[in-house]
């Protein structure tokens, strides 16, 4: 077997707190990593089930929900910790940032970093094996809130992120998809790929499966916060009094839409 072929790792969504996803990614070896493990239960429960040997944690941003499991993680199977220059996250053994490649040898697996304010202002994403985890930054059918950067940064953050390949399978940490479906529906109507894609969720969700992975071409087809320049989010902002040419103000807008939904 290739030692780089695409069947060589299997990824789980391990559901944690309320609504979040620890991602797991393994090799046919049991070698495995996980990105922002908020809880260190759900992993040791599927490092168990599966017999799996924990390698490596990938942190995206200082949120309690996606580090508070790491301490125990790292201390009990002495994975090593890769995570942004900040602070707040004090369990790490390499920083990373915008630029840097995560290269493991097991599972064998590269990941570029990828700087992308605006949920927080140091939050970084990890693309590579056709994955993006991106932690709080893109959602499937919304975006993070701005807690510390400005509509500028995360739209140019998004922006990076779309321009990723197509067949990337987004991995964000929370199942927020269908209520971001009702806000989506609201603003972009007349979309059938979001049509479409409201009925798959609901389907899902009433059989408590997982909304993502997704692919990036799903969601450029149905992100509102993706289709910036669609006219149809255009003629939204319009009715808001944004004028055509400013996308950055279109964001701010509906992004100050979403904070104030409720659907
Ligand atoms: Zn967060």
């Amino acid at each position: 077997m290739h030692p780089h072929a695409e069947t060589d790792v299997h990824l789980l969504a391990l559901s944690a707190l309320s609504d979040n996803y620890i991602w797991l990614l393994h090799d046919d070896a049991g070698h495995a990593l996980v990105v922002d493990p908020g809880q260190s239960e759900p992993v040791e429960r599927a490092l168990i089930e599966r017999r799996l040997q924990l390698c490596a944690i990938l942190v995206t941003h200082h949120h309690h929900d996606h580090i508070d499991g790491v301490a125990d993680l790292r201390e009990r199977h002495g994975a090593t910790v890769y995570a942004p220059a900040d602070p707040r996250i004090g369990e790490c053994d390499i920083r990373v940032s915008d630029g840097d490649t995560v290269a493991l040898a097991v599972p064998a697996a590269r990941f570029q970093v990828m700087a992308v304010p605006g949920h927080t202002l140091s939050h970084i994403a990890y693309a590579g094996e056709g994955y993006l985890f991106c932690g709080d930054t893109l959602f499937s059918l919304g975006c993070g809130r701005l807690f510390e950067g400005t509509p500028a940064q995360m739209l140019a953050s998004l922006d990076r992120l779309a321009s990723l390949p197509a067949t990337t399978l987004v991995c964000c940490a929370h199942e927020y998809t269908a209520a971001n479906g009702r806000f989506a529906a609201g603003v972009d109507a007349g979309n059938a790929a979001l049509s479409a894609r409201l009925i798959e969720v609901a389907r899902l969700r009433e059989h408590g499966q997982p909304t993502v992975p997704v692919s990036l071409a799903g969601e450029r087809a149905t992100n509102p916060f993706l289709r910036i320049d669609q006219p149809a989010l255009v003629a939204w902002a319009r009715a808001q009094g944004i004028t055509m040419d400013d996308r950055i103000a279109r964001f701010a807008a509906l992004r100050a839409a979403k904070d104030q939904f409720r659907g």
